[in-house]
């Protein structure tokens, strides 16, 4: 399965008409309801200030990706897990002091290990963080995933591009 590139494929990809000023997708009514499902990981992961959790929130058209990148996880590096730190997927608002949609809030987008990576923190490429990481990184790169640390966001990834 190929990403979606660029608004109008996201879009397309997530059946989203419009959103309002906060994020919040509104036409199709129901959207969320209708779009965004919880996705049940083959493993129990770490959840950002305590807990676990095996569920994550995300886009229906997502699943099967993120399916794949969970179970190439457990199949070729379970040493990685208990090391993810699950820090939040679907959120609906806007990108950082903007009206356009976060993809966040289109349901394709995870973070992971935030207190790993501030906001100010310097990540330029992939080795430059740690070695168990840049296999997470590799196992959603090779299940069609976009990672963030390409545009200054380490702990996140996308199933999408050019946006
Ligand atoms: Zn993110």
């Amino acid at each position: 399965m190929k990403a979606p590139n660029g608004i109008d494929e996201i879009k397309t990809f997530c059946n989203i008409v419009e959103w309002n000023s906060s994020g919040v997708v509104f036409n199709p009514s129901n959207w969320s309801t209708n779009n965004i499902i919880l996705h049940e990981l083959p493993l129990q992961m770490k959840v950002s200030g305590g807990g676990s959790t095996s569920f994550i929130h995300i886009h229906k058209n997502a699943n099967l990706a993120l399916h794949n990148v969970f179970e190439m996880i457990r199949a070729d590096y379970p040493e990685v897990i208990p090391e993810l730190i699950f820090s939040g997927s679907f959120v609906p608002r806007t990108k950082r002091g903007q009206s356009d949609i976060s993809v966040h809030a289109t349901g394709l987008a995870i973070d992971f290990n935030a207190e790993m990576f501030p906001f100010d923190h310097q990540v330029k490429q992939e080795t430059d963080v740690i070695l168990w990481f840049q296999n997470v990184i590799h196992c959603f790169r090779s299940c069609g995933w976009k990672w963030g640390g390409d545009f200054g966001d380490p702990m996140h990834f996308q199933f999408c591009t050019g946006y």
